[in-house]
């Protein structure tokens, strides 16, 4: 789990929120939940990343995208 910075603009508390759940299944069941980060203070927020998991043939766990991470990442950068 990425720790979150405090908000650029108010200093306030930033959470992780997940804004819907989804899934594809073509070629694989694939998870494609969006995320995004949010200021406690609701003053900022970053855009949405999308989740890409799922399973490969060999049975091994792919993580293409983790939307969770990469929003947190991108609420990082922004100082
Ligand atoms: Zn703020």
């Amino acid at each position: 789990m990425i720790e979150l910075k405090p908000c650029p603009f108010c200093g306030g508390k930033a959470r992780l929120k997940r804004l819907r759940g989804g899934y594809k299944t073509n070629p694989t069941t694939a998870i494609f939940d969006s995320w995004q980060v949010v200021c406690q203070s609701n003053c900022c927020r970053t855009s949405e990343f999308e989740d890409e998991i799922y399973h490969a043939d060999n049975g091994e766990v792919v993580v293409k995208h983790n939307g969770a991470e990469e929003a947190a990442e991108t609420w990082n950068k922004r100082v």
